[in-house]
């Protein structure tokens, strides 16, 4: 499997981390405790389309939204995660 780096372009796997699940949402600071422990742990196992978060370690270092099919492995989008440079991509 290979993703394409929207700093650096195409790149082998062993460049990236796998960090899971990017669909959950950080509790506002009065959620409770639940709602945090939720937040930390709870993640869905996904057969099929997923949105992921990925680490380019071995690159930019930069934090990835990948969206990919589990099954499948096809990546259909990656783009910068939020506050990891979204607005330096095509600068
Ligand atoms: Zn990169």
């Amino acid at each position: 499997m290979r993703i394409v780096c929207p700093f650096c372009g195409e790149r082998e796997l062993g460049e990236f981390t796998y960090l899971g699940d990017a669909k959950p949402q950080r509790p506002a600071a009065d959620a409770g405790e639940d709602a945090v422990y939720d937040y930390v742990y709870l993640r869905d196992n996904i057969a099929g389309v997923m949105s992921e978060h990925w680490y380019h370690g071995g690159g930019c270092r930069a934090w990835l939204k990948v969206t990919r099919n589990t099954l499948t492995h096809e990546i259909t989008a990656v783009e910068p995660a939020a506050g990891a440079g979204a607005a330096k991509v095509g600068a």
